[in-house]
Parts: structure tokens; sequence; C-alpha cells
């Protein structure tokens, strides 16, 4: 077992993260990848290994805690709320500045670096200009573009591809005890994101719910129904982030507890318990605005799916042979096919990357996505 299994199909960037946790160390790198790519888990498992006295091995106690972010030597950070707000960035550089408790390496992960503000970006800029010599950081954005050049220019790059889905439905298989052929549905279905195959392929929620999102084309016939397909793809986007962030949040609160050996005797266990305390606190503000993002990130996951589906639309009107990711839904696919022009499918998919960038742009989700719901029937 190794911290680097759960990367499917990212065999180059895997060999690259490994030979640098035994030779020369780069003091600042840099994820990217499309959403589901793996970037964060690609950072945390380099960070386990680089934090691992036998390079990653999975199963060690070091191993253990940055799995549950419980590490010493780890200094996690997540956008508090939408974004990094400066103040936390400079408490953040702060703390990097200091010396590893433990091992031989400090590991900064900043998930989703691209959501700085300016003035966070220049103190991050600062730290990573003149790291302190035991301090790596690993930042993690959808694209270098994402940061400002000057951040960028002083990283080492590591670009994740979509995996391919044979290579995510393989993980399912030996991990999940996963069937194959479902496996493999699941992971067509999920464009390749690895966690939301799991879902897909183990929590039948999951999969109700992605048929709701597939449902919008059939149902956004005229206004009324647009207006209902709207309020239901809302409404589903916020379940499936509700049961998303349930389910990571009870194993983070029983690791911490673990961790602060919850339930042992013995001498300076009264002041184990308030750490304890305090940690449960931290995770609990980390948790909420995690809750935030996810919501975010479900319903524009949602919207992908929605435009896949569209995709698949067009590539039949094409006529061109690719592996549909909706390939269990070719009736409706052939239907929309037949009775539509692909300039009509076209200005449907754009139709929904517009809805996603007004939603960046905190546009009230519902009336965005009526907008689009409405631009779908019209066609
Ligand atoms: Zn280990």
């Amino acid at each position: 077992m190794s911290v680097f299994d759960e990367l499917a199909g990212q065999e180059q960037v895997v060999a690259q993260l490994r030979s640098a946790v035994s030779g020369g160390m780069t003091h600042a790198w840099l994820f990217t990848g499309p959403p589901g790519s793996g970037r964060s888990v690609a950072a945390r498992a380099f960070a386990a290994a680089l934090l691992c006295p036998y390079g990653g091995c999975g199963e060690c106690p070091s191993c253990r805690q940055v799995r549950a972010g419980t590490h010493a030597d780890l200094l996690l950070v997540r956008p508090e709320g939408l974004s990094y707000g400066v103040k936390q960035t400079r408490d953040l550089v702060l703390r990097a500045a200091g010396a590893p408790s433990g091992g031989r390496w400090l590991v900064v992960l900043f998930e989703d670096a691209d959501r700085c503000t300016e003035q966070a970006a220049n103190a991050l800029l600062k730290a990573i200009e003149e790291p302190a010599p035991r301090t790596v950081w690993l930042l993690c954005a959808p694209s270098a573009e994402d940061l400002v050049t000057t951040i960028r220019s002083r990283c080492r790059v590591m670009t994740l591809r979509v995996p391919p889905a044979e290579a995510v439905a393989a993980v399912l298989v030996e991990r999940d005890g996963v069937d194959h052929d479902r496996a493999l549905q699941a992971a067509r279905a999920a464009q390749g994101h690895i966690g939301r195959a799991r879902r897909l392929a183990t929590d039948p929620d999951a999969a109700a719910r992605r048929a709701a999102v597939l449902n919008v084309p059939v149902q956004a016939t005229s206004l009324g129904p647009a207006l209902a397909a709207a309020a239901a793809l809302v409404k589903t986007a916020e379940d499936e982030a509700r049961s998303v962030t349930e389910q990571l949040d009870e194993p983070e609160r029983d690791a911490v507890r673990l961790a602060f050996g919850e339930g042992s005797t013995g001498k300076g266990i009264a002041k184990a318990m308030r750490g304890m305390a305090g940690a449960l606190k931290d995770l609990e503000d980390r948790q909420k605005s995690r809750a935030t993002r996810v919501k975010r990130d479900t319903l524009d996951g949602a919207l992908l799916e929605l435009a896949a589906f569209y995709r698949d639309v067009l590539m039949m009107q094409f006529g061109a042979v690719v592996d549909l990711a909706n390939a269990d839904r070719e009736g409706d696919l052939r239907r929309l096919a037949a009775s539509s022009t692909p300039a009509t499918t076209l200005r449907r998919i754009q139709a929904i990357m517009r809805c996603r960038e007004r939603l960046t742009l905190n546009v009230a989700p519902l009336l965005a996505v009526e907008e689009m719901t409405i631009s779908l029937c019209r066609g």
C-alpha cells in the first residue's frame, strides 16, 4: 500500500513526486488539473510521503495523521468562506516560517489557492520568494493561469490530467469492491472524477440525484416546467452537498478524538481534553466553510453533468464515435439529437456555461439556473 494508490491514471505525476521525496526538494509546488482530476488528493499524498519515515507507506501513524488532517507538521489551509483573506494568509505565513516539530519538513497545503484575494496573494508571494529552509508549500488550483505570474513562476507545476474512465474504474474495483461494469459506468458518468464516481457506484441516493439532473433536458419543454426544473436542480445540488459534507464531517471528528486519545486515562489527560476541545472547534469552523464551498461546487458539478449530456447529444448529431458519458441515457440522447440541430445544442451548452459564470459572480443560484433552463427550453 502507498499513499499514491488513490491517484488513478496519474503515473507521470506520481513518478515525479516519488523521485522528489527521495531526491532534491523544491520549496513550492503547484498542483493543477480540472475538477475531479484529484489535485488536492495528489498534494495530500505528496505531503504524506514527505512526512512519512518510509516515504509514504499509507499505514504508519504519520500517514494516518496526514489523512485525518491532524499531523503537527502539516498546515492544512482552506479558504474561510469563499476566499482567503489577507489576515488568514499572514497568520499562515508566520506559522510556515517555523521549523518542523519532528521530521524533515513542515508542509503547508493550500487548497484552492486561486481563491486568494490580491492582498493575500502578495503575502503568499513573499513567503514563497524567501521560503524557510525546511518548509514546503503545496498549492492547488484549477490551472496555472489562475495564479498571478509571480507566484506561478516560483512553483514547480504538476499538471494532473482527467484520468481515463478505465483507471478510475480500476480503483473502484480494487479499493471499494464495486463490480467492473458498474464501476466503469460510474466512472464514465463522473467523467473521471473519482470521488464522484465512487458515490455514484456505491450510494443509490447519489445515482438518483444524477438521474434528476439529467431529467432537466427532458422536462424543460415550456416555461412552467423549465422553472420547476430549475428549482429541482438547485435543491438536488443542495441535498447532494449536504450528503457529501455529512459523510466527511463525522470521520474527521472521530479522527480528532482518536488523535487526542479520547477514552484513555493517565497523567496529563485533562490537558489533552482541553486541547481536543480547541481542535474540535477549529474543525467545526473549517467544516462550515467547506459546506459553503461544497454547495457551490456541487451545483457547478451538476451543470457540468448537464453540459456533458448536451455534448453527448452533439456527438450523436455529428455522428462521432466516442464513449458517451451518458450511455445509460441513450434513448433520451437519441430523441434530443433527432429533434434539434447542432446549432441549438451548442446554444444550449453556451447557456449552461453562462450560468456557471454567473454563479461565480455570486448571482443568486435559483435566478441564474432559471435563466438557464428557460434558455434550454427555447433552444
Ligand atoms: Zn507512512
